[in-house]
């Protein structure tokens, strides 16, 4: 199972090592042609409105064939990545996944802050850093984790998402529901 990571800004590097440690080969994906070779993505944190810059329209239109089909969980910038609909300021959404989502929802004085939600009924560190928020979310959308009243990590089909950073925290859960949904493809989880 190869599992790809974006890695043209953010933090991909916590993402390849979680990975690792599951026993996924991972890849670390720079030209759009590398979403060829690999079974999954992963769309890291950083800066949502750079990564587009970076990718360009070539880059964009392949990415947004590639989640429609294969397995992708982006984590805050790349949960923005994968929105339908984004805010504050709006911006080109991938749309694999039925939400809006508002950028740096948390305002500056909570720029970045851990806090404990919920993965089902179980408690989860969550480091959320200049964070999303999911404000919409359409009927085929799941909820697989919350925080406080908001839901902090979604799935919809083949893509979910975080507002989070499940990567800088030890809790290897979410990445491990992402290796299930790749290796299953049907993503069926307890
Ligand atoms: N604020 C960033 C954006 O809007 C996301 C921050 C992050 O990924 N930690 O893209």
């Amino acid at each position: 199972m190869k599992i790809g990571v974006l890695a043209i800004q953010g933090d991909f590097d916590a993402h390849k090592k979680r990975l690792e440690e599951l026993g996924a080969e991972v890849v670390l994906v720079r030209k759009p042609e590398q979403l060829d070779q690999i079974d999954g993505l992963v769309i890291p944190g950083g800066e949502s409105g750079a990564f587009l810059k970076i990718l360009g329209e070539q880059g964009i239109a392949k990415l947004k064939e590639f989640v429609r089909v294969k397995p992708t969980f982006g984590t805050c910038a790349g949960a923005i990545m994968l929105a339908k609909e984004v805010t504050n300021p709006g911006q080109f959404g991938l749309g694999a996944l039925d939400i809006r989502v508002r950028r740096n929802a948390y305002g500056r004085q909570i720029d970045s802050s851990i806090r404990t939600g919920k993965l089902g009924e179980s408690p989860l560190e969550m480091v959320f850093i200049r964070a999303p928020k999911i404000e919409r979310m359409g009927p085929g959308v799941e909820v697989i984790a919350t925080e406080g009243n908001d839901a902090v990590a979604v799935r919809q089909g083949k893509a979910m998402a975080a507002t989070f950073h499940p990567e800088l925290s030890e809790d290897d859960r979410l990445h491990r529901v992402f290796l299930d949904l790749v290796r299953d493809g049907n993503g069926v989880h307890g």
